[in-house]
């Protein structure tokens, strides 16, 4: 299947990597990247692409195939091309980078390690050293090393900051004990970025550090989490004892809060689908097939399907529209504002009406249906499941609630939630 040819006739590249800058100019950039898609893409793919989009790729890539033909693209730099050589990309500028995604954009080539990505990445880039930048931003990029999300809680989600897990150090390292929840890909993921508590008696924002943790070790286990589809993305995460070099520590002891606000925006813009992680749906797919599923149907001929199929592809349109416009301001170097919750609140609710919708047009078929698989997993019906994925939305990356009350506090400027335990030192403040 695969067609991982590393010569290269188009680009000039070195180690697979594109000979492209932030001088190529744009015609350039264009026929370079066009002659390695035509080199190194799969010619079945793009066959696919040219006939019928994401779609028609879906039908003739799988997930393994993808993932055993990620390394060329990898390597590219094209994964992240604003990023500079050393960081894994190319070190294009925005005019190269719009380029190269248009050219890329009907080959489907979704980056995969999006928590890598989207959340761990933000935090490198704004608190980072630059060793720690060029030790672990390549390999993110590469797909080499998965990262994972160790911030909730049992006791600590909403209110992230009041989380307990301790971090004492201990010599030339720290020594963290305590529990994680809803970590997903832990049970995949190489490493992890993780919030403790390193003060415990100044107030809850001040006394926590951001750290990066080697999951592969004695002190961490997995417990996976099934969810209620029966498929396994998330976990708890016991920490007893693990080990963490202070020089995986991002930003001061104590200024943790502050990191972990890159990681929580990035987030955010990822589940929003306006973040660089190619996600733009979590849960389902998106109304262009539930537009052709119900023309293949009696379903198109019903007025009140028609009108809410509208209804959601208009909204699905501005979403892409104004997700485009967020991705433009980050990459013109415009830090991620509230923007980020706002989209979070739209996203999460429109995908789940999307997703409703695609259920509904089963009609009993929704319901009970007939199937050859030996698990229950693997026997619901595509639309069945994505719904059921979809009504994460809008917990996962901070809930609805909570986003609105961003949005209120830093958009509309309307006083702040009342806290009164707001100026305790956190081992004062009374919890769950
Ligand atoms: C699919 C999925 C994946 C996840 N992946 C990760 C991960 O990888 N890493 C990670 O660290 N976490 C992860 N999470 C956890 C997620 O961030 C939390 O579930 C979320 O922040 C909510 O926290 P909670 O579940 O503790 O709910 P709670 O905070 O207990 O909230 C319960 C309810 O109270 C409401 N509420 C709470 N506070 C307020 C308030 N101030 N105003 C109004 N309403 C309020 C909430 O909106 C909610 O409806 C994941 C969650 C899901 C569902």
């Amino acid at each position: 299947m695969t067609d991982d040819r590393t010569d290269d006739s188009t680009g000039g590249a070195t180690d697979g990597r594109l000979a492209l800058d932030a001088d190529t100019p744009i015609d350039d950039a264009v026929r370079i990247v066009e002659g390695w898609v035509a080199d190194h893409v799969p010619g079945a793919w793009r066959d696919a692409a040219e006939r019928g989009g994401a779609a028609a790729i879906r039908d003739v890539r799988t997930r393994d195939d993808y993932e055993r033909w990620y390394p060329v693209f990898g390597r590219s730099g094209l994964v992240a091309p604003m990023w500079t050589v050393a960081y894994g990309g190319l070190g294009v500028a925005g005019p190269q980078a719009r380029a190269i995604d248009s050219v890329l954009a009907p080959f489907n080539l979704g980056r995969l390690n999006p928590l890598g990505l989207n959340l761990a990445a933000p935090a490198l880039f704004a608190h980072g050293t630059e060793d720690q930048r060029r030790r672990y931003l390549p390999p993110i990029v590469r797909n080499e090393e998965i990262w994972c999300q160790l911030f909730s809680e049992p006791g600590a989600g909403s209110d992230l900051a009041s989380l307990a897990t301790r971090a004492e150090r201990d010599g030339d390292e720290w020594i963290v004990t305590g529990q994680k929840v809803w970590t997903t890909w832990a049970h995949l993921a190489d490493f992890g970025v993780l919030l403790a508590r390193t003060d415990p008696g100044v107030t809850k924002r001040k006394g926590i550090t951001y750290f990066l943790v080697d999951l592969h070790q004695a002190g961490v286990e997995v417990r996976p989490l099934p969810h209620i589809t029966g498929e396994i993305d998330f976990n708890e995460v016991y920490l007893d004892g693990a080990r963490v070099p202070d020089g995986q520590r991002v930003g001061e002891v104590g200024d943790g809060w502050r990191v972990a606000n890159a990681t929580l925006s990035g987030e955010r813009q990822m589940v929003s689908g306006s973040g660089s992680g190619g996600v733009d749906r979590i849960g389902g797919s998106g109304t262009e097939r539930l537009i052709r599923r119900a023309r293949e149907t009696a379903r198109w001929d019903d007025p009140v399907v028609r009108q809410e199929l509208m209804r959601v592809h208009s909204e699905e349109r501005i979403r892409g529209w104004t997700n485009q416009r967020v991705r433009a301001g980050l990459k013109a170097g415009r830090p991620p504002g509230p923007e980020g919750s706002i989209g979070k609140v739209h996203q999460g609710d429109l995908n789940q009406r999307i997703q409703l919708l695609a259920t509904d047009l089963l009609g009993p078929a929704a319901t009970a249906w007939e199937s050859d698989a030996t698990t229950y997993t693997d026997s619901l019906p595509y639309e069945v499941k994505g719904m059921l994925r979809s009504r994460a939305n809008t917990i996962e990356g901070g809930t609805t609630e909570v986003n609105k009350n961003i949005v209120a506090e830093r958009v509309l400027g309307l006083p702040r939630e009342p806290d009164p335990w707001h100026d305790a030192p956190w081992r004062d403040v009374p919890r769950g």
